[in-house]
């Protein structure tokens, strides 16, 4: 079986050009572009709870790098290093080191493509963890923050939603999906694919931010807390698969619409005067960007439907799903 030290040093060092002292050493030196603040962030993927424990490694060390670059787009932030501490079972480790070439491969596939280093980590053995934090640049004072909607932003959403949430539905055989709407939804349950580019453009043009990870009402609510403000949102106006929108209103499908996880999209809000300025960095980006309702007086969060009547979340089960 490998040591240790030869699995750091086989599968996760590599050249790490954009860092003055990158894996190897007691710390990585990492050094800050003038004039930029750092934005970072840590997620920790639990075998059992964010995964199965069979998952595919290739799209796991994908999905674990996604996750955190999703939370530098919802910053409008430049994701730039990664550390990646792992706990590994003996299953992963005397499997000749098969989940490990296909785990750093598909890491690496994705930290390349948005030209992040990886710069350290820990590895030991234990039930199988993924935690990784994630340090991007943010030009001083111009991070996309969770506080700053304001009473009459637009709220946009970008992509579309529920995707994830219907493909795990069906895993896990609380729906029976045709073929061709698998076929559409399951890439964003396996390998999301984060706002990176989106998130940076949007500075100057939201107000407030944040990724839907954990489903939209739950998240939405955050940036109304946190802005001391209410929502209004219109349930028909939101992007999302036809196989959600043709089983609207019911209960699953309302649940992985409004309340489903891992989409990794963006929701932000932004002042009227910027609707033309988002709709050219939709056609720009060739990422739908949707407007979805408006921020409101008070603390309320309401979402109504075509016909403008209140839809009684509760009585949908609203609670329940957060829980
Ligand atoms: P220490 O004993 O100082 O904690 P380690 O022996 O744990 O150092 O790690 C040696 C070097 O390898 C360190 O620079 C560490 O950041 C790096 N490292 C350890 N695990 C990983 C990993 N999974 N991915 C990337 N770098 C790692
Ligand atoms: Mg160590």
């Amino acid at each position: 079986m490998l040591s240790e030290f030869e699995i750091i040093q086989r599968y996760f060092v590599r050249p790490s050009p954009r860092t003055v002292l990158g894996a190897g050493d007691d710390a990585a030196l990492i050094e800050a572009s003038t004039g930029m603040e750092l934005a970072v962030s840590t997620d920790m993927l639990v075998s059992g709870q964010h995964f199965f424990v069979d998952a595919e490694p290739r799209l796991l060390g994908h999905k674990s790098l996604a996750v955190n670059l999703s939370d530098m787009a919802a910053m409008g932030a430049r994701p730039r290093w990664a550390t990646l501490s792992l706990a590994l079972p003996e299953s992963v480790l005397c499997d000749g080191e098969k989940w490990l070439q296909a785990f750093a491969e598909g890491f690496f596939e994705l930290a390349h493509a948005h030209q992040v280093d990886l710069i350290g980590g820990d590895t030991t053995k234990g039930p199988l963890n993924i935690c990784m934090t994630i340090i991007g640049e943010v030009a001083k004072g111009k991070a996309l923050r969770r506080s700053g909607a304001r009473r009459g932003d637009d709220i946009w959403i970008s992509g579309r939603l529920g995707d994830a949430a219907l493909a795990l539905a069906n895993q896990q055989g609380h729906i029976v999906l045709e073929p061709a709407e698998i076929e559409a939804s399951l890439p964003a349950l396996l390998a999301p694919q984060p706002r990176v580019e989106l998130g940076q453009r949007l500075i100057g043009l939201a107000r407030s931010a944040i990724d839907v990870s954990d489903g939209l009402l739950a998240d939405l609510e955050h940036i109304l807390k946190r802005s001391k403000v209410g929502a209004i949102i219109r349930l028909q106006e939101i992007n999302c698969p036809a196989s959600i929108k043709k089983r609207l209103p019911q209960p699953l499908a309302l649940k992985c619409l409004l309340a489903g996880g891992d989409d990794y999209e963006l929701c932000f809000t932004a002042p009227t005067a910027k609707r033309a300025k988002i709709e050219w960095l939709s056609r720009e980006q060739r990422i739908a960007l949707t407007r979805i309702g408006t921020i409101t007086e008070g603390e309320d969060l309401i979402v109504i439907d075509a016909a403008g009547r209140s839809i009684a979340l509760e009585a949908k089960g609203y609670d329940h799903f957060r829980a």
